[in-house]
């Protein structure tokens, strides 16, 4: 190594070291940004929130064809609900959303998408054309003024 390497080793260790000590200076406007920032950050979460409303009915569905349709807002306490008895799907139904638990395809995809909870969300099993999704209130009253 020669001497000039050394010197541009110990140069990059010095600004390494001035950028902490100025980093270290924080001042009040600083803070004040930091402040506003999160304000705005916790601001757009509650309004992407309010934007996403909860669904409020599930729609089971087997070969499109409609098996099942809860309203989640009569749910009171969580249960299961056998969907499919021929291929053991079983649904759990919340009063914030659904899963599916159960299953008997390979994929499992089904199970491991969770619960769902928004309007337009949707669980599809495949294997066994079975599919539970959100439907919302609104939509719902779209259809209704569309008959
Ligand atoms: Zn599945």
């Amino acid at each position: 190594m020669s001497e000039n390497e050394i010197l541009k080793i110990e140069n990059k260790e010095d600004t390494a070291k001035s950028k902490m000590q100025e980093r270290r200076t924080f001042g009040l406007p600083d803070a004040i940004i930091i402040l506003l920032a999160a304000i705005l950050a916790v601001g757009a979460f509650i309004y992407f929130k309010q934007i996403r409303q909860e669904g409020t009915t599930v729609i089971v569905a087997k070969n499109n064809f409609e098996m099942y349709r809860i309203d989640l807002k009569t749910v009171d306490e969580p249960y299961d609900l056998i969907v499919d008895k021929e291929h053991n799907i079983v649904i759990h139904v919340e009063s914030d959303g659904v899963s599916v638990i159960s299953s008997d395809c390979k994929d499992k995809t089904c199970v491991n998408t969770g619960k769902i909870s928004y309007d337009g969300e949707a669980i599809v099993c495949l294997p066994n054309a079975c599919t539970v999704y959100i439907d919302s209130d609104k939509s719902a009253n779209v259809d209704a003024v569309l008959r």
